[in-house]
């Protein structure tokens, strides 16, 4: 039998894995009352009062010892002054840098190393964690130092356990001191099951052996399940009040869940899938509106996306939350809800890159690393994969004789993005497919593993790699990003410790996608130059993949920024632009704002929205075949859009002939016809392949 303690002689003390994972339910006369100051540790078996027993119970125990979450050096829950160490190299390495997952400044020798670096090369180190209460430690998990420049890893170490962090007692394996087994790599984590869940408040990670050209470096995260101490049996960790299912999801669960939401729910919900992954996983929609399935006229349609990479997996569980949310305050009449389903046709997709996200899940939270799952099951990152419309855009600009004629708004994806042998994922496809199919005005793209909120442009003027690059809607942009950062729980904390080397609250935590690192290609960029829909991205934490019982507390962070974002929909103008005569609306006018060089176009019933900010705009509105219409319509402070309708008068044909007749042109919207042609080619080249595909999987599942 492997443990860490064999004081069995220890005074029976009751430990409840079940009650230290939920505080609520405790009964507080059953608890240990003074094990902070406990001379020795316990064992979970000590602790009960039982004998533990060999072999056959050694499978069981496993599970038991995954189900403690981590303390919390990845997730910040666990303060820098938590963390000490023997020695440090510099104060970059220090052990505040001992953290899971995180990440190096690029600049090597910064404030913002990629691991907790020991200054001596010997076996008297250690990495030490004070988890404040006492907690019953299940294990650890190691990962070598994140760096471009140098190769540290830690491949055996001991762990040493304490009350008081003076006396310590090593972990054993029968009678010698337990060596685990840590790191092959500098990325992949892995993890060291205590041979015994032991009771102690301290825990050191003391290394043995290490890559013998590189020096003693780790990052780490603890497992161990919080004690409850009748001295805190009123201090609550900030549970949420929705009753919502709170759990990482895996495809299947996420299908059923999103089922049951839909039949709570029957009359205002519908879902809908927009393709297949990959591997033919369908991605699946779901859609919130008072007519679920059809456009309403003048009413704006909203768009969420997570999961692009499919290993930032807060996203995905947030919108499977705010599913939940939606219609469970319908039901019960939040007037907030109530008005946001009833104006708004909102569309929620979880899961964008959904193979990826198995890859992870598979994995787990604490030990999926940072990459796994973060590309397609192509190893294509999706957030590179839309076409580049930016530099289309610009170059035609350098080479016109007058910059402002060249299209701002509804480039065409370039021919060569078409064809079946193009770099394109599935997923890409199918989103692009839906940014068409639907006239979105406003969107968010969850991501994880920062927390900052990004806005258009992401892809920089001639590859610089950081340069702020604003789009013609910078203001309102800007405002988009400021309502998410201001409105989230840790993003507005100013004492909040910055995730790995960037310091966002210089930006109050928002920044121009350029400024931040290009990024050619993004989901941003596309939607803002190819369809109407302004989006910007959501980095929604430190950790990528929180563990499940962070979950709750997520939720309470974005709550309110998911819905006041949601909201910010209906702003600015919309209205209807209609033919005079026949009053029908008419589709794809070109709506002009003086002094933004960016339009947007009708959608088919002839209705459209223009966010802005509060002001005073001159709006000009263009159809073929209509003499174009100027209006002045004045944006307020109040939280809803100015109506700003139009009505256009057709040109004769008459007129149009005298033009033709003097050698004059009539506009074209030829711009207008490539887009649909190019559009039309990219789905008869994803049928292709889609077919090809399904057929050469069929042939290699019957081969198998
Ligand atoms: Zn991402």
């Amino acid at each position: 039998m492997e443990k860490c303690s064999l004081l069995l002689t220890a005074p029976p003390l009751v430990v409840l894995l079940v009650t230290a994972l939920n505080p609520g339910d405790a009964d507080p006369q059953r608890l240990p009352s003074n094990l902070t100051t406990s001379p020795t540790l316990k064992t979970a078996e000590a602790a009960a009062g039982a004998h533990p027993t060999a072999g056959g119970r050694a499978e069981g125990k496993k599970e038991e010892h995954l189900d403690c979450p981590p303390l919390g050096l990845e997730s910040l829950r666990v303060d820098d002054s938590q963390i000490r160490a023997s020695s440090s190299q510099r104060s970059g390495l220090g052990p505040q840098r001992g953290r899971l997952n995180i990440q190096s400044g690029i600049q090597d020798g910064d404030l913002y190393d990629g691991a907790w670096c020991a200054q001596f090369k010997d076996r008297q180190q250690w990495l030490e964690v004070d988890a404040v209460h006492p907690t019953l430690f299940t294990g650890v998990i190691l990962q070598g130092r994140n760096s471009i420049w140098s190769w540290d890893w830690v491949e055996t170490y001991k762990v040493q356990l304490s009350n008081d962090s003076v006396g310590w007692q090593t972990c054993m394996n029968g009678t010698t001191e337990m060596i685990f087994k840590g790191n092959r790599d500098p990325e992949t984590p892995v993890l060291g099951l205590l041979p015994t869940p032991t009771v102690a408040r301290f825990i050191r990670i003391n290394p043995q052996s290490w890559f013998s050209n590189g020096s003693i470096c780790l990052r780490a995260e603890v497992l161990g399940c919080r004690l409850q101490d009748p001295a805190d049996r009123f201090e609550h960790d900030p549970l949420s009040k929705d009753d919502l299912d709170f759990r990482h999801h895996s495809y299947m669960e996420m299908r059923k869940l999103m089922k049951s939401v839909r039949d709570e729910c029957a009359n205002i919900t519908r879902i809908y899938t927009i393709g297949r992954s990959y591997m033919g996983l369908k991605l699946y929609v779901m859609e919130f509106s008072d007519n679920p399935g059809k456009h309403e006229l003048g009413e704006p349609e909203f768009r969420y996306v997570a999961g692009m990479h499919g290993n930032e997996a807060l996203g995905r569980e947030l919108l499977l939350n705010l599913m939940q949310f939606l219609c469970k305050e319908y039901l019960k009449g939040n007037q907030r809800v109530v008005r946001l389903v009833t104006e708004t046709r909102i569309h929620l997709l979880p899961s964008m890159n959904p193979d990826g996200y198995e890859a992870a899940y598979e994995k787990g939270s604490e030990l999926a690393g940072w990459a796994d799952g973060r590309y397609n099951f192509e190893g294509i990152d999706l957030n590179h994969n839309f076409p580049d419309l930016n530099n289309i855009m610009w170059d035609a600009q350098e080479k016109a004789a007058d910059a402002s004629k060249v299209p701002n708004h509804y480039i065409p994806i370039p021919e060569y993005y078409t064809r079946e042998d193009a770099t394109v994922a599935p997923e890409t496809r199918a989103v692009i497919s839906w940014m068409q199919d639907i006239p979105f005005v406003l969107s968010a793209n969850l991501h994880g593993g920062e927390l900052v909120i990004t806005y258009p442009f992401d892809c920089t003027r001639d590859w610089a790699p950081q340069e702020n690059t604003p789009t013609a809607d910078d203001t309102f942009f800007r405002w988009l990003a400021s309502v998410y950062a201001s409105t989230h729980l840790v993003l507005s904390n100013p004492d909040r410790r910055v995730c790995h080397y960037e310091d966002f609250q210089t930006h109050k935590n928002i920044i121009n996608g350029g400024a931040w690192h290009t990024v050619p290609g993004s989901m941003n960029d596309f939607s803002y130059l190819h369809t109407n829909c302004l989006e910007v991205t959501v980095e929604l934490s430190c950790d990528k993949f929180p563990h499940a019982s962070e979950l709750p507390a997520e939720w309470e962070n974005n709550k309110e920024s998911l819905l006041v974002y949601l909201e910010q929909v209906h702003r600015g103008i919309k209205g209807v632009v209609r033919d005079k005569v026949s009053k029908q609306g008419i589709a794809d006018a070109i709506i002009k704002v003086d002094g933004h060089a960016h339009d947007i176009r009708s959608a088919a019933d002839g209705d459209f929205w223009r966010l802005l900010n509060p002001g005073e705009y001159k709006v000009v509105v263009w159809a073929k075949g209509y003499f174009p219409s100027m209006r002045r319509c004045r944006v307020g402070m109040e939280p809803r859009p100015t109506i700003c309708d139009f009505t256009l008068t057709e040109i004769p044909a008459q007129r149009l002939k005298e033009i033709q007749a003097k050698g004059g042109r009539v506009p074209q919207d030829h711009q207008l016809r490539v887009r649909a042609l190019r559009l039309r080619k990219l789905r008869a080249s994803t049928k292709a392949i889609n077919r090809r595909r399904e057929k050469q999987q069929l042939q290699t599942r019957r081969a198998s």
